[in-house]
């Protein structure tokens, strides 16, 4: 039902994916059906980027009330012809620049690649007002949280701090209209109750900031004041439990 009103849609706008706002187009029916099946009946769903519908009317269905916020103009007013209700309210705003509803609600995208590390840390900066988030992002991105190198620095330590993850489903690059250059993952962060903290995040920042060198190091050159000897360690060789105490002893 989606895909075809997705394809329709496509020719009967002669929409032309755009490829500065990282547009690929779901036309997956089971990816979407599994996306749609980590909301529950009656949650505030927020979406990010909802393009022409394809996820919009799968969780309008099981919704009590969706915001989505979407950059590109040009798909407003497609959007609202096709699923304007009451329970929808539709923004054309740029979704980093934007606050967060204050009612605690679960956001669902198929985001835009070429941001995902900069929503997904905005996500972990807010998540307060978070119950949850599954999100689609490149395949290689999703590896990134499962290798114990922590290649994506403060945001590997968000998501072991503030959430539980997994992995939804994954989905081939011929899901998508038009076909992108890669294979992508859905996953799906938990948060916990514990409060976002920024100078937490800010102490992370500090300590990744110079990955080949030592921790000791890069906290000294900050201005820290360490209570203890940090040896030979390297921030990727601890865990978020680990960083966590060390910013707790030296605040
Ligand atoms: N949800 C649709 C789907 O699954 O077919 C579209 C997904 S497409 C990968 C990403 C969407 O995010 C596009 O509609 C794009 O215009 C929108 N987008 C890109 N940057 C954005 C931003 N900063 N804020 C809000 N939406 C954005």
């Amino acid at each position: 039902m989606n895909v075809r009103r997705t394809l329709e849609l496509i020719s009967q706008y002669e929409v032309k994916a755009k490829k500065k706002y990282g547009q690929n187009f779901l036309v997956d029916e089971k990816v979407i059906n599994m996306i749609a099946d980590t909301v529950e009946q009656g949650e505030r769903v927020i979406e990010v980027g909802p393009g022409l519908g394809a996820l919009t009317g799968a969780l309008l269905e099981k919704c009590s009330k969706l915001t989505a916020y979407e950059i590109d103009g040009d798909l407003i007013e497609i959007l609202n012809r096709e699923y304007g209700c009451e329970k929808f309210t539709l923004l054309n705003r740029d979704f980093l620049k934007v606050q967060l509803p204050e009612e605690k609600s679960v956001l669902v995208s198929n985001l835009p690649y070429y941001i995902t590390s900069d929503i997904l840390l905005k996500c972990f900066r807010e998540k307060d007002r978070l119950k949850s988030m599954t999100v689609m992002m490149q395949k290689e991105a999703a590896a990134k949280f499962f290798s114990t190198r922590h290649e994506y620095g403060t945001l590997n330590i968000l998501a072991d701090w503030y959430s539980d993850y997994r992995v939804v489903c994954t989905a081939g690059r011929h899901g998508f209209i038009p076909t992108p250059n890669v294979d992508s993952t859905v996953m799906e962060f938990v948060f916990n109750d514990r409060k976002a903290d920024e100078d937490f995040i800010r102490f992370l920042d500090v300590c990744f900031s110079q990955r080949r060198k030592l921790l000791s190091g890069n906290l000294k050159k900050a201005g820290y004041q360490l209570t203890r000897d940090l040896g030979n360690i390297r921030t990727e060789q601890l865990t978020a439990e680990e960083l966590h105490q060390l910013y707790e002893e030296l605040r």
